[in-house]
């Protein structure tokens, strides 16, 4: 077994000794786990495909889930891909570096092992200083999954990148938490009007302020398997605690009822109760381990928490989680996304 080592590492004076040893590991096959500005990723050389092999061994990934590659430089990308649109350009100008990734035709230098079997290649410019610096010293073509065990809640920071792969991979950065929390909007480019795959901080309204047109995966929230996803990662079970998990949706007063309700229930079976609220509710709770995860409108700030409080509901023990349903004008989706996922799209709605 392979010890992990964990290397502290600062954004804002990056250490290049560390980045040499981290990205010797990557040229030569290696994993290393890295902070981005979205969650912390899992990294190997995407054109290796023996390197993007054990990414999918490390995590206990299904081989038919394609990886993101990432890059530090735009005119890297006419390397990996067949062709690049107007559309890639434009949003590249608007959000790249940043948590956007775009789904494009790949090129014969792209192994089938790191697209899951596709014809098209995922790509993002991470705007972490650490993430572009190891990506440079690495090769250039990242491939780079969230560093979590799959199924699990995207690591945030390293401990929890820790938690999961101690002991699996050589070597950890650990740049702190990342600031926004949750996994990069995914738009695929390869269709006539292009497709928001997974949602994400950059909103469907954002990206149609730049390309004009854009519709959403009708998937995304649902999960009926006759609006199925696209993006093929998204069939499996995502961001999971281990505990049962409810999302109790509608009006304030009536979901703190409700999930009053529900916990004094469980709480009387002898089950260990965690609750998701908001600052605005947290105070009229009674049952069980009570989390705020922030105020009801500040949405970077949820977006921000939760994996973490999903993961520190794990650590506690809890059999059952009741959570609040959020509903915020630009990430309200993303979060809700993740939340669903996390749920297995168990929701209850209170009346
Ligand atoms: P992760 O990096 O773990 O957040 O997962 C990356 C996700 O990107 C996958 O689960 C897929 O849903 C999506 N993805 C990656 N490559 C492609 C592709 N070629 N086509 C469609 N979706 C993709
Ligand atoms: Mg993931």
């Amino acid at each position: 077994m392979q010890k992990t080592e964990v290397k502290k590492i600062l954004e804002s004076n990056i250490d290049w000794n560390t980045i040499k040893q981290a990205g010797y590991l990557l040229r030569t096959g290696g994993l290393v786990a890295f902070p981005t500005e979205t969650v912390y990723g899992l990294g190997a050389d995407a054109l290796q495909p023996e390197a993007s092999k054990k990414i999918y061994a490390a995590k206990g990934r299904p081989s038919d889930n394609p990886l993101i590659v990432h890059i530090c430089k735009f005119e890297h990308l006419s390397k990996i891909v067949t062709c690049i649109p107007k559309a890639a350009r434009l949003l590249a100008d608007a959000f790249w570096p940043g948590p956007l990734t775009m789904i494009l035709k790949k090129s014969d230098e792209v192994p089938i092992e790191t697209t899951g079997g596709m014809d098209t290649v995922a790509v993002r410019m991470p705007s972490n200083k650490i993430a572009l610096a190891l990506i440079r010293e690495g090769g250039g073509y990242i491939a780079a999954p969230s560093a979590n065990t799959s199924g699990r809640p995207s690591p945030t920071m390293a401990e929890h990148v820790y938690e999961d792969l101690k002991n699996k991979i050589p070597l950890i950065l650990d740049g702190g938490a990342v600031g926004i929390g949750i996994e990069s909007t995914i738009i695929d480019l390869t269709e006539d009007i292009p497709v928001v795959l997974r949602p994400g901080y950059i909103s469907l309204e954002m990206l149609a302020s730049v390309i004009g047109d854009v519709r959403m995966d009708p998937g995304i929230l649902s999960e009926d398997s006759d609006t199925k996803p696209k993006a093929p990662g998204m069939k499996y079970r995502h961001y999971a605690p281990k505990a049962e998990m409810i999302v109790v949706d509608g009006t304030q007063e009536k979901v703190v009822q409700k999930i009053n309700m529900l916990s004094e229930e469980k709480f009387n079976e002898g089950k260990k109760v965690g609750i998701i609220g908001t600052e605005e509710t947290v105070g009229c709770y009674k049952y069980g381990l009570i989390i705020s995860i922030g105020k009801k409108k500040e949405e970077e700030i949820i977006a921000h928490n939760l994996y973490r409080i999903l993961r520190e509901l794990d650590e506690s023990d809890v059999d059952i989680i009741f959570s609040e349903s959020f509903s915020t004008p630009r990430m309200g989706q993303a979060i809700m996304n993740r939340l669903l996922k996390a749920a297995g799209h168990q929701v209850i709605v209170a009346e």
